[in-house]
Order: structure tokens, then C-alpha cells, then sequence
């Protein structure tokens, strides 16, 4: 079943049984707290937190979200994006677990030819929270899963809560059995690459008080109105429902993964390296299309960064594929990736321009900051190995970016590749220094203190020195 054959089904399954469709938020939160959407509950937290009353007391939604938390595991494990899109089903204080549990049981075990997913039941586990009898009764007596595929499991994977005080409350998972070649036997607790989780669903049930997350709140009573909020991965059950090894090879993210294979010479499956740099590439350049069609631009802060971070290691990914420091890929992967998300997001098409528009700029800036600093970077490396050393000193480190712009992700990185570490407590050190300078300069100049007409007059009298070391993303100080 296509992607967005999935999300349909799922929207008009909810909306069968009484929900209202609501269309994705953009994936820059409203909410002052996130810089970006990381799960479908997000735009509708007001109305949880009972800020704000929605005209509808139970919603479906495909919410579109990054979690840039996830980054590091995108290609390594088979089921981590960091674009993707939630799923959910949402109550505010209308129906709880008895019919949320239910309800996501029909969904997922409908035959296709009824609107359902046909997963066959033999292949599904659940979780429920340590202490949420209601929860495992209901899974048992009323859905009729075995005692046996039900597992408790503890706060951190299953209990909720905003890490603040104010609604809280146990969650129950649903996993898929990949089978035995993925993993040893023994349900979710035992194998967590065997057992894909694929749907979250959260009880909000209970107001929590001030403490540490991980249990050490205490419950302050039940709340007053109960609420449902789930989250299923649309790309996991893409998977699943595709009979593909992991979410990268899925219909939509499969075709930049394809295409970024012919384009750099690479075949798909041939080497373990390879394939996790393709599942990197496929992956980040779908991100970066959703997030500059939601109007982030590449920067040094917040949102800006993230996509920046995103699109440089795509880039750094597709020139260790290739071998090629010259040739520019993101274009044509930006081309495929809208086109492969366009029936979902048919806004794509007439954003297209302006998305290649930020993408291509940045892919050429970047090219320059990368031809600029490498031969330095080469050296420092060589100058660390010579003096015996497997540490590459923080002011190269600094120099790299101060002078060529090169972020300390990228630093960490291509020492990584040659065995060599950095010295980032150095690094950030002399980080630090600069911006306490930049802070004393600034201040003097507010306060008058510096002459700087006989600076001036001199530059006038000597013609400006042209000053070629920084491309314009040489700045980055602000990047924690
Ligand atoms: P995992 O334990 O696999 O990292 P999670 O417990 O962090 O997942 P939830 O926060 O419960 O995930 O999110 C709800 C659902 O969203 C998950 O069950 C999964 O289907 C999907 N999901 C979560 N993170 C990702 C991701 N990085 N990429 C794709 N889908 C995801
Ligand atoms: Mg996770
Ligand atoms: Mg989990
Ligand atoms: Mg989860």
C-alpha cells in the first residue's frame, strides 16, 4: 500500500468513527518552547492544557514533524527520520482508553478490502505501563490479544508527560513482528529492531506536581477530563505494509535513496558504509524540502540551523559517495523528493521554485566554504599525526571556523574519518574568548571610547584590504 494510500485510510477511518479532520500544522511550532513540531499532539496542546476549546471534541490528523533529536540514528537503525509524519487520533475529554484501544486494534487488523491495513494479529505485540491494569484488561478481554503478547513496560518508554506539571499519564504501544531474521524471539522487551514499534497512544489521565521526570513527580489526582492522544509512524507501517527492510527503502523516501545511488556511482545493498550514507542522503533531503516548503531558511540559529546541519551532511554524504568534490546532486534530489511527496503535498509544486532556490544556493555556498578549508584542515591534520598525536587541536578547530566557516560538527566529522579526535574543550574556549571580545568592542564603541578617524582616514589613503578568508557563512558563533 502506497504512503498516501496509508495516510487516506487512516484519516477516513477516524472520520468514519465520529473524529474531525484536521490538516497538518507547519512545521514550525507555534508553541514558544519548540523551535520545530516533533509529534502530532503539538498543535493541539492548548486545547489539552485547556488554554484554549476546540469547536470539536475529537480530531484525526497527519501531522508532518522533525525530530532533529533522532538525527544520529537516521540510516543506522530501520525506523528513524528526521522528517516524518504522525498519524493521530485525538479525544479531549470525550472517549478513553476502552474505545482508543479498540478503535486502533480495528484500524491496524481490517482487511485491506474493507479500508483497514490487514496486519495480520499473530504478528503484533503490545505494551502497557507497569501499573495500567485497565489498560491490559482491555487489550485482553476486549480486543482478545493473548496475555502473552502483552508486556509491561516502565516510565521510560511507557508514561507521559510534558516535564512540567499538568496533565500526565501511562501509554500502551503497538510493535510488529519483522520475524526471526531481524532479532531474537521474546516480544518487544527483548528486540527492539525485531519488534518495531508502530503506534503510540497515550492516556492522559492523571495531573502531575513539580519533580524530577523520570517518576519523581507526584500525582496530584485523576483529571477532571480525560484525553486521548496517539501517534503512529506513517513511514514505519509504509514499511511494514511494503515488506521493506526500513523505512528508507518505502515508496516516497526509496526514490531519493535510488536516484542519489545512480547519481554517485553507488549500488544500494553492496556496502554496509554506502548504504547508511544513502539512507542519510535520501533521508535529509526529504527534511530539508519539507522544512524550507514551510519557509525555514538556512542559518546559524534555532530552525535555521537544523537546516543547514541537515542539508551540510547531505552534502559531505553524496561527496563521499561519489569521490567527487565538484559535482552538485542536490537539485536533481530536490526535483525527485517533491515529486515523490507531491500527492500528499501538492503545495510542493508551486513552492518549488523557491525551495531550489535556498537548496542550490546553499549547496554552492557550502562547496566554497568546503574548497576553502579543507587544504588547511588536511594540513592540521597532518602536522597532528606527524607530532604523534591522535587529537587535532582546538585552534584548528577554531581557525577552520573562524577563518573558513567550518561548523564543529564538520570538524568532528572529517577528523572522525581520519581517526583523530578534537579538542573541543579548547575549541569552545576560545569560542568564548571571541565573543567576550566582540561583547568589550562593542561596548567601547557604544560608550565612544575608540578613535577610529585616523583608522578611517588611513583606509581612505591606503584603499581597502580585501579580506578573502570568510564565505558567508563564516559567522557561527551563536551555534551552541
Ligand atoms: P522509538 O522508541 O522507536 O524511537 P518513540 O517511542 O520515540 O519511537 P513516540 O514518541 O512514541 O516514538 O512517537 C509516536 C510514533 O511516531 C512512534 O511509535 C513511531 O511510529 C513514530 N516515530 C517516532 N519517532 C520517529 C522517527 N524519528 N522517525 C519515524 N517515525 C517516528
Ligand atoms: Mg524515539
Ligand atoms: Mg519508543
Ligand atoms: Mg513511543
Amino acid at each position: 500500500m502506497e504512503t498516501a494510500e496509508i495516510a487516506r485510510r487512516f484519516l477516513s477511518f477516524f472520520e468514519k468513527n465520529g473524529h474531525t479532520v484536521v490538516p497538518s500544522a507547519s512545521l514550525i511550532a507555534e508553541d514558544p518552547t519548540l523551535l520545530l513540531v516533533p509529534a502530532g499532539m503539538v498543535p493541539f496542546k492548548p486545547y489539552f492544557l485547556g488554554q484554549r476549546t476546540p469547536d470539536y471534541s475529537t480530531a484525526t490528523s497527519v501531522q508532518k514533524c522533525i525530530r532533529t533529536k533522532d538525527i544520529e540514528e537516521v540510516g543506522k537503525t530501520s525506523r528513524h527520520a528526521t522528517f516524518f509524519q504522525m498519524l493521530g487520533n485525538f479525544s479531549f475529554g470525550d472517549y478513553f482508553k476502552e474505545t482508543a484501544i479498540p478503535l486502533a486494534w480495528e484500524l491496524v487488523t481490517t482487511p485491506v478490502e474493507d479500508g483497514g491495513f490487514g496486519i495480520d494479529p499473530e504478528k503484533l505485540w503490545v505494551t502497557v505501563y507497569l501499573d495500567d491494569d485497565e489498560a491490559a484488561e482491555i487489550w485482553r478481554d476486549k480486543v482478545g490479544v493473548r496475555p502473552e503478547r502483552i508486556q509491561r513496560m516502565g516510565m521510560e518508554e511507557n508514561y507521559w508527560s510534558m516535564g512540567v506539571p499538568g496533565p500526565c499519564g501511562p501509554c500502551s504501544e503497538i510493535f510488529y513482528d519483522r520475524g526471526p531474521e531481524y532479532g531474537v524471539e521474546g516480544g518487544p522487551e527483548a528486540d527492539e529492531n525485531r519488534y518495531i514499534e508502530i503506534w503510540n497512544l497515550v492516556f492522559m489521565q492523571y495531573e502531575r506536581g513539580e519533580g524530577g521526570d523520570k517518576g519523581g513527580f507526584p500525582i496530584l489526582g485523576e483529571l477532571p477530563k480525560k484525553n486521548i492522544d496517539t501517534g503512529l509512524g506513517l513511514e514505519r507501517l509504509a514499511a511494514v505494509l511494503q515488506g521493506v527492510d526500513n523505512i528508507y527503502e518505502t515508496d516516497i523516501i526509496g526514490r531519493v535513496l535510488h536516484r542519489a545511488a545512480e547519481l554517485t556511482g553507488t549500488s544500494y545493498g553492496d556496502d554496509h558504509d554506502h548504504d547508511v550514507m544513502l539512507r542519510v542522503v535520501a533521508d535529509h533531503v526529504r527534511s530539508a524540502v519539507m522544512l524550507v516548503g514551510d519557509g525555514v531558511k538556512p542559518g546559524n540559529e534555532k530552525a535555521g540551523y537544523v537546516l543547514r546541519r541537515i542539508l551540510r551532511r547531505s552534502i559531505r554524504n553524496l561527496r563521499l559517495l561519489s569521490g567527487e568534490s565538484d559535482t552538485l546532486f542536490l537539485h536533481e534530489l530536490t526535483t525527485v523528493s517533491i515529486d515523490a511527496m507531491k500527492d500528499i503535498y501538492p503545495d510542493l509544486l508551486d513552492k518549488a521554485d523557491v525551495i531550489h532556490g535556498v537548496i542550490d544556493n546553499e549547496e554552492k555556498n557550502f562547496a566554497d566554504t568546503l574548497r576553502a578549508g579543507t587544504a588547511l584542515f588536511g594540513r592540521a591534520a597532518e602536522r597532528t599525526r606527524q607530532a604523534g598525536g591522535t587529537q587535532f587541536s582546538g585552534s584548528d578547530a577554531f581557525q577552520l571556523h573562524d577563518t573558513y566557516g567550518f561548523p564543529i560538527d564538520l570538524t568532528l566529522e572529517m577528523a572522525a574519518e581520519q581517526g583523530l579526535t578534537v579538542d573541543e574543550t579548547s575549541f569552545r574556549e576560545l569560542m568564548q574568548r571571541q565573543k567576550d571580545t566582540a561583547k568589550a568592542d562593542a561596548k567601547a564603541k557604544k560608550l565612544g571610547n575608540a578613535d577610529v578617524s585616523l583608522y578611517a582616514r588611513l583606509l581612505e589613503g591606503a584603499g581597502r584590504t580585501e579580506f578573502l578568508g570568510y564565505t558567508d557563512s563564516a559567522s557561527e558563533s551563536q551555534v551552541k
